[in-house]
């Protein structure tokens, strides 16, 4: 049976779908779950679908039917796909985008979806009595179990979805075909030429203060779109490029892009610190640390380098003293994953940290479990007594946002908010809070204040 859902606000006016979704629509976004199929229906038909379709010709339908019918038309669009496709969920989940989620047997029935798919788009739209076309994009990602998780999955759609913007195809990922054993090796060797060929790119994850509704800073995280294996994700290649002393390069070049990027959020008046992921052996590395000195210095942007504290463990006499050597730049330190690895006070003390970064391991499970709630609030508060301020990341659920702001936390970062976006995305969604800020603020303070009462 196809199911819609669809974002509801009660702060919304009644009877306003184009309302209750604008108010929305960037949080719901992120908010929107990615759960792949029950598992009734896997066992049946164990490939799990995730597709993404946008509307791309919304200006001239604009000038033809006026704002506010636009609006509406990505509800018409949901109507006809739940009938013509029974076996779908429907989740609108942008102003001009709809998730869909099903799931089919094989790669033969993927295809035969995804040609219902586009043909039921193909037929004009009736709307107030006149026959409009409406183009669109069209991302899918599939695969049977095993071949992805569903983060995996969601990211490949939305990459499918930016590739079929650009291509004016619809573009399907099938995940069934990457062998990862055969990945490792060859993804070593092409990760050098990956970096020169442009294949790498940047996505930026705010994080948001609590107390002040703001956000804070952001976090760049760096992903590969391999010409033929699609989306690759940093866990997929870091590591390799840390055996291949690769990672240096690669490092320099996420500076660099930060910095290029931070120039446009400078022209959009944003002033955010961008923070970079720094390996641990970097810490130790004398070439390394002069040359991303020198570029921060140069670039005259807001930086900060998130670093973990096993890498300090490691070397801890050159690692401090070459974080010192970054603060001293006005480069901001934060302490990645604290709570997964090794940690030890005495450098804790040592480091010129002003943020601790609580693994998201604790935070995914700190409604649901005993000991992470204990391990959390516990956390917060030795970084209060030292000085630091303590952000959560993997905050996905209104639920945890509440008890970590009763335990003082002082910025959340995670999907309830938004997953990690491209520059324009992030510039866009910048944006778009701070218009909600100046024009909504009392609509932004009851949603906080509805999620406190929920949890
Ligand atoms: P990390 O630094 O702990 O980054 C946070 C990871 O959590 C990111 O995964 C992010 O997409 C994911 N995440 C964010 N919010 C949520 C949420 O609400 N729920 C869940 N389940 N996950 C969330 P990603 O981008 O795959 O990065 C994985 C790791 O790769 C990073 O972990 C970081 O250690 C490393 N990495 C990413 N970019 C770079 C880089 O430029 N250099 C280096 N050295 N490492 C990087
Ligand atoms: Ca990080
Ligand atoms: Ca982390």
């Amino acid at each position: 049976m196809a199911r819609v859902r669809t974002p509801l606000s009660p702060a919304d006016p009644p009877g306003s779908r184009s309302g209750q979704y604008a108010a929305q629509y960037s949080a719901t976004r992120s908010r929107a779950r990615r759960s792949l199929p029950a598992a009734d229906d896997m066992d049946v038909k164990p490939w799990a679908v995730q597709a993404l379709l946008q509307l791309t010709n919304q200006a001239s339908l604009r000038r033809l039917l006026g704002v506010a019918r636009t609006n509406d038309i990505i509800f018409d669009i949901t109507d006809r796909l739940v009938v013509v496709l029974p076996d779908i969920v429907a989740t609108v989940v942008g102003r001009w985008t709809i998730e869909i989620e099903t799931c089919v047997c094989d790669a033969a029935e993927l295809q035969a979806f995804v040609d219902t798919l586009s043909v039921t788009l193909v037929e004009p739209f009736d709307i107030d009595g006149e026959r409009h076309a409406i183009d669109f994009a069209i991302g899918v990602a599939a695969g049977p179990p095993g071949s992805f998780d569903d983060v995996r999955l969601a990211e490949e759609a939305e990459d499918a979805l930016i590739e079929s913007r650009r291509e004016h195809n619809v573009v399907i990922r099938d995940l069934s075909k990457i062998d990862p054993m055969v990945d490792k090796l060859a993804l070593k060797r092409e990760l050098k030429a990956a970096i020169e060929r442009g294949e790498l790119f940047l996505q930026y994850q705010p994080k948001v203060h609590v107390r002040r509704q703001e956000i804070a800073s952001a976090e760049a995280l760096v992903r590969w779109r391999h010409p033929t294996r699609g989306l690759i994700l940093p866990n997929d290649f870091i590591p390799l490029a840390e055996n291949s002393r690769d990672i240096d390069r690669l490092t320099l070049w996420t500076i660099e892009q930060v910095i290029t990027d931070q120039k446009k959020l400078k022209a959009d008046g944003q002033d955010l610190t961008i923070f970079v992921n720094i390996s641990g052996q970097l810490l130790s590395n004398p070439a390394f640390v002069k040359r991303a000195c020198e570029m921060v210095s140069q670039g005259g942007v807001a930086m900060g380098f998130e670093i973990t504290e096993t890498s300090v463990i490691r070397d801890p006499v050159s690692a401090i003293a070459n974080l010192n050597i970054f603060a001293d730049h006005g480069i901001a330190i934060a302490i990645d994953d604290y709570g997964a690895g090794l940690s030890s006070l005495a450098y804790l003390k040592q480091l010129p940290a002003r943020e601790l970064k609580i693994d998201k391991m604790f935070v995914l499970q700190l409604t649901s479990s005993n000991r992470d709630p204990l391990i959390v609030r516990s956390t917060i508060d030795l970084a209060h007594a030292l000085e630091m301020e303590v952000t959560a990341e993997g905050v996905e659920t209104p639920a945890a946002l509440a008890l970590l702001s009763v335990m003082g936390c002082d910025m959340i970062q995670g999907y309830l908010i938004s997953r990690p976006v491209e520059i324009d995305a992030f510039r866009q969604f910048l944006r778009e809070h701070k218009d909600a800020a100046l024009v909504d603020s009392a609509r932004a303070s009851f949603r906080v204040a509805a999620f406190r009462r929920s949890a």
